[in-house]
C-alpha cells in the first residue's frame, strides 16, 4: 500500500478543507477503502478519517423526520430500538452488511457513497423516500437517494463532498417497510438481488402507498413505481403480488456474473419483491 497522508478531524468543517486537497478521499470504516487501496485500485494522497466527528454519528428522531448520521455503523443501527421501531426494513439491509466484525466498522453513509449496485442498505433507503444531507466546498445541499446514484461507483457528488446524513421522514400510523436480499451463501456475499417495499395499510388493510426498489439487478438501486402502484388500493392478493414482482421483473436491467444469469436475476427480484411486501404489510399490524 503506499503512504497516504491521515487525517482525523472532529469538526465537520475541518474535514471539508482536509478533503479540498488535491487526491484526498473521505474513510468512514473503511471496510470499502482499504480494500480498494490494498487491491491498488485507490490511491488517496490524503484519507479523512469521518469517525470522530460526533455529528456525524448520531441518530435524531423527531416527530416528523428520521435523521440517519451518515457515519453511523450497522450494529449501532441494530442497536437503536426507537430506529429499529420506525424502519425496520432500513435497519435490516444495514445489519446485512458483512459479518459481525464488519458490522463494527462499516457505516450507512459508506454503503451509500461506494456506489455498488448490490449495497444491502441502499434499496430501503429509496424506498423510504430517503434524502441525503451533503457538505461540501461550496455548501450544503439535498439530493434524494434515488438521485444520486448514477451508475456503479458514480455518485452525484463533487469531490470533497461529505454526505451527512440520510433523512427519512417520520412513519405514520399503519406503514411499515422489509428488506430481503438473495444470496448464494448463508452471509457474507454480494446481493444477487434484493428489494425494500415501504407501504402504509388503511384500517381495513387496504394499501394507501407503496414504494418498492429493487438492488443488484442494475446499475443501481432503483425504485419501481410500477410495483408500488400495482399495490396501491389492494389487500395484497395474490394478483396484487404478482403484478408487483412482474414490474420489478419488467425495470431490472441486470448482468450475468459468477452469482446467477439475467434470467435468474430477473425470477428472484419478483419472488423477493412478494415475500418483502408481505412482511411488511405484516409488520404494519394491519394486514388482513
Ligand atoms: C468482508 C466484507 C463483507 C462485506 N459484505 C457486504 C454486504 O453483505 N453487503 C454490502 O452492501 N456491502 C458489504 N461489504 C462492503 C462494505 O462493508 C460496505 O459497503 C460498507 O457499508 C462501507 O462502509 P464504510 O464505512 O466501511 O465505508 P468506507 O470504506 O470508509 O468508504 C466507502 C466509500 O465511501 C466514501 N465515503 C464514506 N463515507 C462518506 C461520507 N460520509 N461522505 C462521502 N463519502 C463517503 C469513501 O470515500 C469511499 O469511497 C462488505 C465488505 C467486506 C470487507
Amino acid at each position: 500500500m503506499s503512504s497516504s497522508r491521515y487525517y482525523a478531524p472532529t469538526q465537520l468543517n475541518e474535514a471539508v478543507q482536509q478533503l479540498a486537497q488535491q487526491g484526498a478521499r473521505a474513510m468512514a470504516g473503511g471496510t470499502d477503502l482499504l480494500v480498494q487501496m490494498r487491491s491498488r485500485l485507490e490511491k488517496p494522497a490524503a484519507i479523512v478519517d469521518l469517525k470522530k466527528i460526533d455529528s456525524l454519528r448520531r441518530v435524531d428522531i423527531t416527530a416528523d423526520s428520521v435523521r440517519i448520521g451518515s457515519g453511523v455503523t450497522g450494529a449501532e443501527l441494530g442497536e437503536n430500538t426507537a430506529l429499529v421501531a420506525c424502519y425496520p426494513g432500513v435497519v435490516e439491509g444495514a445489519e446485512l452488511i458483512g459479518s459481525t466484525q464488519i458490522q463494527g466498522r462499516a457505516t450507512i453513509g459508506g454503503n451509500l457513497c461506494n456506489g455498488s449496485p448490490a449495497a444491502d442498505s441502499v434499496p430501503a433507503l429509496i424506498a423510504a423516500n430517503g434524502i441525503c444531507e451533503i457538505t461540501g466546498a461550496s455548501g450544503e445541499r439535498q439530493v434524494a437517494v434515488a438521485d444520486l446514484l448514477l451508475g456503479p461507483g458514480r455518485l452525484d457528488l463533487q469531490p470533497g463532498d461529505i454526505i451527512t446524513a440520510i433523512v427519512l421522514p417520520k412513519p405514520v400510523a399503519g406503514q411499515a417497510d422489509a428488506y430481503l436480499r438473495f444470496i448464494p451463501r448463508t452471509e457474507m456475499d454480494l446481493a444477487v438481488a434484493g428489494v425494500a417495499v415501504n407501504l402504509t395499510l388503511d384500517e381495513q388493510g387496504v394499501c394507501q402507498q407503496a414504494r418498492v426498489a429493487i438492488g443488484g439487478v442494475a446499475p443501481t438501486a432503483l425504485l419501481v413505481p410500477d410495483a408500488g402502484a400495482a399495490l396501491v388500493g389492494t389487500r395484497l392478493d395474490a394478483t396484487a403480488l404478482t403484478a408487483a414482482g412482474e414490474a420489478a421483473t419488467a425495470a431490472a436491467r441486470p448482468i450475468s456474473d459468477k452469482r446467477g444469469t439475467v434470467e435468474y436475476r430477473r425470477k428472484i427480484v419478483a419472488v423477493l419483491t412478494r415475500r418483502a411486501a408481505v412482511i411488511a404489510a405484516q409488520r404494519t399490524g394491519r394486514a388482513s
